[in-house]
C-alpha cells in the first residue's frame, strides 16, 4: 500500500495513489482520517459541504444542541485533547460543537487532506484491479484500495413534499439545512412543521422572536426537561481526574451513556415508589428517565406507567387542558422513538402568541401563496420552518450510486431494507465500510462513542490486512444473514419495533419497514465486533493477492 501523501485537488485524477477514500468529514470522518494517517496509510476525505462538522455543520437552527451530556458526546481518543478542550455547557449548543470539530480538525492537521465542497456521486469496485473508483460531483475519479463511508446517519435531511410549495411568497428553511448567516423571526408570523428533536428545540427560540408562531403537529414526541446549564468546575474536574473510569463505564453500557439503571421492574414497586423514580430522573433531566425500571423498552404496562407519567408532567405545565392533550404522545411506546431533550418546550406552549395545530386530525393540504391551508383553516405565514427529519441511516449511503461485484448496486441490494453484517460491512461489496451502518447500535446510542469504536475496529482491521498481505475483506451471505436475523430478533424482544418511528424507515415513503440499528447494547456489540476480529475476522472471507 502507498505511502504517497495526498494532496486534494478538485477534478483531478488520483491514479492510483489511495489507500482509502473517505466520505464526509463530520465525527467518523475526521477521526477515520486520523487514525489511518497515524498507521501510515493514505487516505482523502471528500466532503460536500465548505467545512467540517457533519451534523453540526448543517444544523444551524436555533436551540440546536446535543442531547448527550458533552462530556461524554466528544471524543475520548486523545487524553490531551480531552484535558485542554473544556465544554461550556452541560448540554452543548451546535455553534460550540462546530468550534470543537473545527478545533480537532487543526489540533491533527486534517484539513489538508479534506476536499469541501465535493459531493461524492458514485463508488465502482474493479473485480480485476481490487479497487475502488469514487467519483464526485466536481469530476474527481480516483482510485483507492478501500471506500469508508462517514456519510452520516441524520445527514440526508428530507425534501418537503408539500403540494405547491413553490406558489408560497415566502421563506422557507429546512432545519437540516440552516441558513449560515441565521435568521431572524423578529415580528413575522412563522409556522413550524414537525415536532422531532430538531422542532422542539427550536420552537421556544422562534417563539420567542415571532409576533405569531403556529405549530403544526402531526405526531406528538416525548420530551424530558433538559436542565440545561453552565458545567460547574467541580464536574469538569471530577471528569478530567476519572477520564479513563467513565469512558471505560461508558463503552460497555447499553447506550453508550451513562445512566443510573434500576434494576427493578416498574410493576414490582408501589406507586408511590414509582412515582418518586419517575419525579428523581425528571428534575435530574436527559435520559436518565429511560433508566427509571429495568423493564421499560421491554414490558409495555411497565412502559405505561413512565409515558403516563409523562403525560401529567405535560398537563401540570401546559395550561390549556385541550392543549395538553394534544401535546400528550399515546401512539407508541415511550422511548421507542428517540426521546427529545428540551429547553421549555411543553411551557411555550403557556404563551398567547403559539398555536397549535393538530396537523393528524386537521392535514395539512397544501402551500398556498400567503401560507399553508389545513384541512379546515388557512394560515398566512410569512415564513415556514420544515423540521420534517431525515431519511435515516440508509438515505446518505443510497445517495451514492454505489456499486460492488458484478455491478450491482447498493440501492438494489437494499431495496428490501438494509443487510449488512455488525453494520459494518454488505456481502459482494469488498473493501467497503459503513461507520455506523444499519445493523450497529449508531443511532441508538452516544454516537461519538460508536464511531470511535467502528473507527478503530476498521483501522485495525486495515492494518491486519496489511500485515497479513490480504487484499479483500468481505462479509459472507451466511455471516449477514445470520447477524440480520440477529438484529431482528433482539429488536422483537422490545417494543422498539411498535412505533411508526425513523428507525423503522416509517417517516419515508415507500420505504422498507425494517428496524435499522442493533438494540443489544453498546458494550455487548463491542465485545461481539472485537471476538470477531480476535478469530481472524469470522463471518469475513479474507483472500490473497490476485484472487
Ligand atoms: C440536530 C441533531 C442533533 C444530534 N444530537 C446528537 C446527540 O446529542 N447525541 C448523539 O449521539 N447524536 C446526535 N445526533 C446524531 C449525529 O448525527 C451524530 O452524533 C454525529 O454527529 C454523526 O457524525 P458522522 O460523522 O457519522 O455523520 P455526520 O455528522 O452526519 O457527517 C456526515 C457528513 O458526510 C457528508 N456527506 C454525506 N454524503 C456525502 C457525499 N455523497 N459526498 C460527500 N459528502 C457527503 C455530509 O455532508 C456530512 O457532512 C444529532 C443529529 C442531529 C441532526
Amino acid at each position: 500500500m502507498s505511502d504517497v501523501p495526498s494532496k486534494p485537488m478538485p477534478g483531478g485524477e488520483a491514479g492510483s495513489a489511495l489507500d482509502a477514500v473517505i466520505v464526509g468529514a463530520g465525527f467518523a470522518g475526521l477521526y477515520m482520517l486520523h487514525r489511518l494517517r497515524g498507521l501510515g496509510f493514505s487516505a482523502r476525505v471528500y466532503e460536500a459541504a465548505s467545512g467540517v462538522g457533519g451534523t453540526w455543520f448543517w444544523n444551524r437552527y436555533p436551540g440546536a444542541r446535543c442531547d448527550v451530556e458533552s462530556m461524554q458526546y466528544s471524543y475520548s481518543f486523545s487524553a490531551e485533547l480531552e484535558q485542554e478542550w473544556q465544554w461550556s455547557e452541560r448540554y452543548a449548543s451546535q455553534p460550540e460543537i462546530l468550534r470543537y470539530l473545527n478545533h480537532v480538525a487543526e489540533r491533527f492537521d486534517l484539513k489538508r487532506d479534506i476536499q469541501f465542497e465535493t459531493r461524492v456521486t458514485a463508488a465502482t469496485f474493479d473485480e480485476i484491479a481490487n479497487r475502488w473508483t469514487i467519483q464526485t460531483d466536481r469530476g474527481d475519479r480516483v482510485s483507492a484500495k478501500f471506500c469508508i463511508m462517514a456519510t452520516g446517519c441524520l445527514s440526508a435531511a428530507k425534501v418537503p413534499d408539500f403540494r405547491a410549495l413553490e406558489t408560497f411568497q415566502g421563506k422557507w428553511y429546512r432545519t437540516g439545512h440552516w441558513p449560515h448567516e441565521g435568521v431572524d423571526f423578529t415580528g413575522q408570523r412563522v409556522g413550524v412543521i414537525g415536532t422531532g428533536s430538531s422542532g422542539i428545540q427550536s420552537i421556544p427560540i422562534i417563539a420567542g422572536q415571532a409576533s405569531h408562531l403556529f405549530v403544526f403537529q402531526r405526531t406528538p414526541n416525548f420530551s424530558v426537561p433538559a436542565h440545561n446549564g453552565p458545567l460547574s468546575p467541580d464536574v469538569i474536574q471530577d471528569w478530567r481526574e476519572h477520564r479513563a473510569e467513565y469512558r471505560h463505564r461508558d463503552r460497555t453500557s447499553a447506550f453508550g451513556i451513562h445512566i443510573e439503571q434500576n434494576t427493578k421492574s416498574a410493576l414490582e414497586v408501589s406507586s408511590e415508589e414509582r412515582q418518586s423514580q419517575y419525579e428523581k430522573r425528571w428534575e435530574r433531566g436527559g435520559f436518565s428517565l429511560v433508566g427509571a425500571f429495568a423493564d421499560l423498552i421491554l414490558n409495555k404496562e411497565a412502559n405505561d406507567t413512565a409515558a403516563e407519567f409523562v403525560r401529567s408532567q405535560i398537563r401540570a405545565i401546559v395550561r390549556d387542558p385541550a392543549v395538553a392533550e394534544t401535546l400528550a404522545p399515546r401512539d407508541f411506546p415511550l422511548a421507542t422513538k428517540r426521546i427529545c431533550v428540551d429547553t421549555g418546550y411543553y411551557a411555550t406552549f403557556n404563551h398567547d402568541n403559539v398555536t397549535l395545530i393538530d396537523a393528524r386530525a386537521t392535514p395539512i393540504e397544501e402551500i398556498t401563496a400567503t401560507g399553508l391551508r389545513t384541512s379546515k383553516a388557512e394560515y398566512t405565514l410569512d415564513s415556514i420552518v420544515f423540521a420534517t427529519g431525515f431519511d435515516a441511516m440508509t438515505g446518505a449511503l443510497c445517495n451514492i450510486d454505489i456499486r460492488g461485484r458484478a455491478g450491482a448496486a447498493l440501492k438494489e441490494r437494499w431495496s428490501g431494507g438494509p443487510r449488512t453484517y455488525l453494520g459494518i460491512m454488505v456481502a459482494g461489496f469488498p473493501n467497503l465500510f459503513t461507520i455506523t451502518g444499519p445493523g450497529s447500535p449508531s443511532v441508538l446510542s452516544n454516537m461519538v462513542l460508536s464511531i470511535e469504536q467502528h473507527v478503530d475496529w476498521i483501522a485495525d482491521c486495515l492494518a491486519y490486512l496489511r500485515e497479513h498481505r490480504i487484499a479483500n475483506i468481505e462479509a459472507t451471505v451466511n455471516a449477514e444473514n445470520e447477524w440480520g436475523a440477529h438484529v431482528n430478533q433482539v429488536a422483537n424482544f422490545t417494543l422498539f419495533p411498535q412505533a411508526n418511528s425513523w428507525y423503522m424507515g416509517a417517516n419515508i415513503p415507500g420505504k422498507p419497514r425494517v428496524f435499522m440499528p442493533y438494540i443489544g447494547g453498546v458494550g455487548v456489540y463491542r465485545q461481539k465486533c472485537d471476538e470477531i476480529a480476535a478469530d481472524g475476522y469470522e463471518g469475513f472471507a479474507l483472500s490473497p493477492p490476485g484472487s
